[in-house]
């Protein structure tokens, strides 16, 4: 096992990460900005090593600062978090180059799915079914037209290198398909500097699913099922469950053996998410984020397991020691982002927060850094915290999130709490009726 592990992130998931080497008994390495001095996961650590000025590109996009710091304070494995360096296949490659162990997959796997075009077609090779489109990247205009036709219209301009939702355009009819062409390839040279793009079918109303797995190097693959981010508002989920509230455990299982038999001819290896769109009872393949994710606690609710603790140990080459029969399925689980935005305009609100009262109780879990006192930096994503419930039933985790949400208190910034009340008290999202494109619509009528 690992004696020391240097975090290469901040905020609420350095934190996450902490605890978990804490319990194992590993020493910990917060790096931080000059923005960041003051924050919970450098004073947390067991040592703290600032690695630049608060931009993000001269921090904690600082391959050279970063691996100094490993160096000298002699971690032995760094964990990326979400975001930042975790999904940059170049970072992977260098750290195990300087004799370091890279806390998630193999640099190969990470490069293969950045590139979505690649990513589907591996995964259609694996037979894992995707969503109709383009075979590949998309030449020229006018294979677009004639794909855009085959498939039939609506279609979705997507960019090969996309992220966060950008270089993505939908086109209606074919009127629209010159322009959504050429803004995604606008978009996706300036954000990712390449253009290149593929096209999808665009689903009217397909749901967001998608499938936590862990792959040891021993070969063992298995999943922890399904968790819905169909709430989404600009692409960027906001509330998240395990399990879906409309799949049923038969096929839970079904895509679940698609999905760890694909990893396990892959050769992969840590935590990978498999993202779908689901619609009218069939599975589409979007893309794999090989990383942990934001809303990885809803599924350690409802399975009981570490998944940070897990990847430590897969990095660190132990085996699982559990097999897919192993994993059961308990209660079920909600995840409340809580943005430090207007809850209106979504302008993000940094600040001081002066007065702070955490939620607790049976059941509530809080994943956060802040404190009162602390200055939310304007710097970073607005993501100041994340409130996470489980109970036996769906119903049971809806008024318990509503209780939960009403104990909490945040003063100095706006957040996305009020927004988040009203979502858990609409009857639709009470009954689990909501597609990809609910949130917008609920929004749009506030
Ligand atoms: P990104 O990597 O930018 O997040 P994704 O491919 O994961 O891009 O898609 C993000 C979101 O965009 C999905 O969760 C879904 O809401 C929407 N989306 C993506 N592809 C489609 C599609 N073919 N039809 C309808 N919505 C889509």
């Amino acid at each position: 096992m690992f004696s020391k592990i240097l975090i290469a992130n901040r905020g609420e998931i350095a934190l996450r990460i902490q605890r978990a080497c804490r319990e194992l008994g590993i020493k910990t390495v917060a790096v931080h900005s000059t923005a960041d001095a003051d924050a919970m996961h450098v004073r947390l650590a067991d040592e703290a090593v600032c690695i630049g000025p608060p931009s993000a590109r001269d921090s904690y996009l600082n391959v050279a600062a970063i691996l100094s710091a490993a160096t000298i304070t002699g971690a032995d494995a760094i964990h990326p978090g979400y975001g930042f360096l975790s999904e940059n296949a170049d970072f992977a490659d260098t750290v195990e180059a300087h004799g370091l162990a890279f806390i998630g997959p193999k640099a190969s796997h990470i490069r293969m799915m950045g590139d979505k075009i690649t990513a589907k077609t591996t995964m259609r090779a694996l037979g894992v079914p995707l969503v109709p489109g383009s075979d590949g990247a998309l030449p020229d205009l006018e294979t677009a037209r004639s794909v855009a036709e085959e498939v039939g219209y609506p279609v979705l301009i997507k960019a090969a290198a996309g992220g966060g939702g950008r270089g993505m355009k939908v086109a209606h009819e074919a009127s629209e398909l010159e322009e959504a062409w050429s803004v995604a390839r606008t978009e996706a040279r300036a954000a990712f500097g390449n253009d290149e793009v593929y096209l999808e079918k665009y689903l009217d109303r397909p749901r967001h699913i998608e499938l936590q797995v862990l792959a040891d190097t021993h070969g063992n693959v298995v999943h922890f099922g399904e968790r819905d981010c169909s709430l989404q508002r600009r692409h960027q989920k906001l509330v998240e469950e395990a399990g879906s509230p409309v799949l049923t455990a038969e096929q839970r299982d079904a895509i679940g053996a698609t999905v760890t038999d694909a990893l396990t001819k892959l050769g992969y290896r840590n935590a990978g998410t498999l993202e779908f769109l689901y619609q009218d009872g069939q599975f589409c393949f979007i893309e794999m984020n090989t990383r942990l994710q934001v809303e990885h606690p809803v599924t350690e609710m409802v399975c009981g397991v570490d998944l940070v603790r897990e990847q430590i140990r897969i990095a660190a080459g132990q085996r699982l020691g559990y097999t897919q029969a192993d994993i059961t399925f308990s209660g079920h689980a909600i995840e409340c982002r809580i943005n430090a935005e207007n809850p209106e305009t979504f302008a993000p609100n940094p600040g001081t927060i002066t007065v702070f009262h955490a939620p607790g109780g049976l059941g509530v879990r809080m994943d956060s850094a802040i404190y009162a006192g602390y200055r939310v930096p304007p710097y970073y994503d607005s993501m100041i915290a994340k409130l996470i419930v489980h109970a036996p039933t769906r119903a049971e985790a809806i008024a318990r999130m509503q209780r939960a949400l009403d104990e909490f208190v945040i003063e100095g910034v706006q957040t996305v709490i009020p927004l988040h009340r009203k979502i858990l008290a609409n009857p639709e999202f009470q009954r689990g009726e909501y597609t990809i494109h609910w949130l917008e619509k609920f929004v749009a009528a506030q």
